[in-house]
């Protein structure tokens, strides 16, 4: 179910600033995307709510922004440690409740949450996991960590699958694995309790944990 938009500060409008920042505004949400930098910011101006020419770590010119009126901020600021971490500040002095931070390391990623951030990304680490396990095993798409030892991946049904019911597969006997669900483009064909018959290429929506995933993938 999609959620109620919202309205978000995305503040630092890089590659990675300004692609959350017009994917948010592209899927309904009200967005004010704020850089230093006057050419970052025309532009995204033409596809989001509001853009602004600020310096971040003024916390006066973030309140004049708007920014106390969003209901989460985004800090994207990449190599300017010193400005991302005043930018955290600022954000939450101007009484933004949600902030989620771009981190460059470990060190940074400790700094960050210690102040307050909700959420801490290090894209390059998430990207980097998830590029692995999908080399690891072609078949295993569109992973993604539930952060307590689950992940949720979708299984491209092989050659050997094809014809056979879901119940056939006996994934939480034999592997511990539960199947979410059945997709064929962009239909969805079942749950469980369905238990549609698999055509190669199906996606099958599997649950469990990485291990137990990994033993059903080479069960085959
Ligand atoms: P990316 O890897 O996402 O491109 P960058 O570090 O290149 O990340 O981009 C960060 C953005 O943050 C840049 O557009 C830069 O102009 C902006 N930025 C840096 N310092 C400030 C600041 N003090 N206030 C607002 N924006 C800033």
């Amino acid at each position: 179910m999609p959620s109620a938009p919202r309205s978000f500060a995305v503040i630092g409008l890089g590659t990675f600033g300004t692609t959350v920042a017009r994917e948010l505004a592209r899927i309904g949400n009200e967005v004010i995307g704020i850089d230093i930098e006057e050419r970052n910011v025309s532009a995204v101006a033409d596809h989001i709510s509001y853009a602004v020419i600020a310096d971040a770590r003024d916390e006066a010119a973030l309140r004049e922004a708007g920014v106390g009126d969003c209901d989460v901020a985004l800090i994207a600021i990449g190599e300017d440690l010193e400005a991302n971490v005043l930018a955290t500040i600022n954000t939450k002095m101007v009484g933004v409740e949600t902030i989620w931070a771009k981190a460059i390391n470990r060190t940074h990623h400790r700094i960050l949450s210690k102040l307050g951030a909700e959420r801490v990304i290090l894209p390059e680490e998430e990207v980097g996991l998830h590029v692995a396990q999908v080399l690891h095993n072609p078949r295993m798409r569109n992973y993604l960590s539930m952060g307590n030892g689950f992940h949720v991946v979708n299984f491209l049904v092989p050659e050997q699958l094809g014809g056979k019911r879901l119940s056939e597969l006996r994934l939480r006997d034999k592997f511990g694995v539960r199947s979410l669900g059945v997709m064929r483009g962009t239909d969805f064909l079942g749950t469980e309790a369905d238990d549609p018959q698999l055509k190669v290429e199906d996606k099958l929506m599997l649950l469990g944990r990485r291990n137990d995933l990994r033993d059903f993938a080479a069960s085959l």
